[in-house]
């Protein structure tokens, strides 16, 4: 079960990914989007982590002050959907600290918020893919991977990717690539 220690340490741990690879976030983004998602993801991030220094009070209010984070400096598209996705589980928190079903409860949010569903090339096919993986507690580096490449042939049916039609094709989709460090600092932190 997840605690405010453990939040704060796979948050941690997803905004030094973040950082690391903003320069390719955003190079994902710019055959297809705007080129700003890692520069959007890490400010963010950066946020975030400052908001953790300061230990949260339980983990309701973990969750609720990393969404109000991201959803004020974020920006764009996945703002919003991040945001969205932490404010679900801060709700569903207050019933259950099971990683599976917060993450369930936050993959609905992301869904409703942003109506796109698996198939159209968003941050949703790697969440539609990967929950259910976490909630039988069989979630691998390698699963994280393949959700990942398997949106590069998608085409994309929502975002600023949807107004390329079939050329958004052949590439990888950015908010999809950033899912999969939120999902492997989630292993990490767990293991
Ligand atoms: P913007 O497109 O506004 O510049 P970002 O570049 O930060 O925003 O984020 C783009 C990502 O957001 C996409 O790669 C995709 O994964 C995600 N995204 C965009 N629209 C949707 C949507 N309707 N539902 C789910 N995810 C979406
Ligand atoms: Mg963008
Ligand atoms: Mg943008």
């Amino acid at each position: 079960a997840l605690t405010t220690d453990t939040l704060t340490i796979w948050m941690n741990n997803f905004a030094n990914k973040v950082e690391e690879n903003k320069q390719h976030l955003s190079d994902l983004d710019t055959p297809i989007g705007d080129g700003d998602h890692g520069f959007n993801m890490d400010r963010g991030m950066k946020a975030v982590e400052q908001k953790l220094a300061t230990k949260p009070a339980d983990l309701t209010t973990g969750f609720k002050t990393i969404a109000m984070a991201l959803i004020s400096t974020v920006g764009g598209a996945s703002g919003p959907l991040y945001g969205t996705a932490f404010l679900e589980m801060a709700k569903k928190s207050t019933s259950t600290e099971d990683i599976g079903e917060l993450l369930d409860a936050a993959l609905a949010g992301i869904q409703m918020r942003g109506g796109a569903k698996p198939g159209d090339k968003t941050m949703v096919d790697v969440w539609s893919t990967l929950v259910p993986d976490v909630k039988a507690g069989n979630l691998t580096e390698d699963k994280i991977k393949e959700s990942v490449e398997a949106t590069k042939d998608m085409v994309a049916k929502k975002g600023r990717a949807s107004y390329l039609g079939e050329r958004s094709k052949g590439h990888i989709d950015p908010g999809s690539e950033s899912s999969s460090y939120l999902f492997k600092a989630m292993l990490e932190t767990e293991g």
